[in-house]
């Protein structure tokens, strides 16, 4: 078995179509047949590629800790995040390597189907893992079985509490859960939900180790990641780094401006970076002080003719017609947000007042969700007045910016729908 040494490690023997079983395996290898080890996983240090970096370790043991046959584990494809595209890149490329991954982790939980979860919204994405599943159940040795299914596509749906509510009652609805982490069931079997990026590294490790795992990335922030580089670039690409290259080495790969005013990082419920902070690593605790986040590995570079209240004043409008309208702070707390945010942009006699009342609805929504749609809003808007605070200080003084009035944007921001059209099941 020849492990990749250096970069495309998710991303290896793509060929621009999906790999089939046979070409999968003469790229990677057979996958071991030893009885999988949960301490393997541990030792590699591999966190989740779909937003939260909670360890995959941890996660499995707690689902394997739980009494029952009947478990689950979900495959989450959903790729709820406009900007994002990596999930879509892995599966036109590597599906098997999820299907390994998620096939390995059933194994160490003790779960004996497997739910592979993509939006119906994405036919090339279903039809990729369709092939890929049907393949799979021709070679199954039938320890694991395969199912795909299609939830409706939505930012929450992505969310996985939203995710398996779905699978048990057909509803993309986020679920209350008092603490985390917290055991997620269909009827009464463990569930353990993983991103299907994090699914396919783990396939790497069972492969060739967790030492070799270890050979990319810092101590605390170990292997490859995927990650999506769009606005002020010469073309949205997909790329895998090694976690904690320099964010401007990031940039400088995937053609972007070079002399940005600033970059949205993790997705629209993450935050802006100032550019003064481009030599930054690209790995959670080096982006922690600056407030921001690898998330769900995304970066928007915004250059210095856009204007970031705008960007983010869209985001939160959008994120606001998203939410599941379940609570108070999403129902009320957003729209309100994303007017004030408007108010602050184009009204400027009312710039003063609307940037007093952003500050106090902020601390009023935050942490009053069911699910964490309200945080990621507070946490965008409230990096955006701060980095973009001598801006702020233009607009509340009657000096709009004339970025402010064009219609060019850098922020992919899905046609807004009226309600009425959201659907959820
Ligand atoms: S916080 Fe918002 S998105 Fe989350 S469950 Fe409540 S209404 Fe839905």
């Amino acid at each position: 078995m020849i492990a990749p040494e250096s970069l495309p490690r998710v991303l290896h023997g793509a060929t621009g179509r999906p790999l089939t079983l046979a070409q999968h395996e003469e790229a990677f290898g057979p996958m071991p047949t030893a009885t999988p080890s949960l301490d393997l996983l541990e030792s590699s240090g591999l966190t989740g590629r779909g937003g939260a970096a909670f360890p995959t370790a941890r996660k499995a043991r707690l689902i394997g800790e739980q009494r029952g046959h009947n478990k689950f584990v979900v495959v989450n494809a959903m790729e709820g995040e406009p900007a994002a595209h990596k999930d879509r890149t892995l599966i036109s490329a590597n599906p098997h390597l999820v299907l390994d991954g998620a096939q390995y982790l059933a194994r160490v939980v003790g779960a004996r189907h497997v739910a592979v979860c993509v939006s119906r919204d994405d036919p090339i994405m279903v039809n990729h893992l369709q092939r890929a599943v049907h393949e799979r159940d021709r070679h199954a040795t039938r320890a694991v079985s395969f199912e795909l299914h299609t939830p409706p596509w939505r930012y929450v749906a992505g969310e996985e509490s939203a995710l398996v509510h779905w699978l048990d009652d057909n509803e993309s609805l986020p679920q209350y859960r008092p603490r985390r982490p917290h055991v997620l069931r269909i009827g009464h079997a463990p569930v353990l939900v993983d991103n299907a990026e994090t699914c396919a590294h783990v396939g790497l490790i069972a492969r060739y180790g967790a030492d070799w795992f270890r050979r990319l990335g810092t101590p605390t922030s170990p292997g490859s990641t995927l990650v999506s580089v769009s606005g002020a670039v010469a073309r949205p690409t997909v790329l895998e780094v090694p976690l904690g290259v320099p964010v401007r080495a990031i940039l400088e790969r995937a053609g972007a401006d070079p002399d940005p005013q600033a970059l949205l990082m993790g997705g629209y419920g993450g935050a802006w970076l100032d550019a003064r902070h481009l030599d930054v690593a690209y790995a959670n605790d080096a982006l922690a002080p600056l407030g921001s986040s690898v998330g769900a590995g995304i970066i928007i570079v915004l250059p210095r003719s856009g204007c970031g209240l705008i960007e983010t004043q869209r985001i939160a409008r959008w994120m606001a017609n998203e939410s599941a309208r379940q609570c108070g702070p999403c129902a009320f707390g957003l729209p309100a947000i994303a007017d004030d945010l408007a108010r602050l942009t184009v009204d400027t006699p009312g710039a003063g007042a609307a940037y007093d009342r952003l500050v106090d609805r902020c601390g009023a929504i935050e942490g009053r969700g069911a699910c964490r749609h309200p945080d990621g809003v507070v946490r965008l808007v409230r990096s955006a007045l701060q980095v973009f605070s001598a801006h702020v200080e233009d607009h509340v003084r009657g000096r709009a910016c004339a970025a402010s009035r064009s219609n060019h944007h850098y922020s992919a921001v899905p046609t807004l729908e009226r309600e009425e059209e959201l659907v959820w099941e």
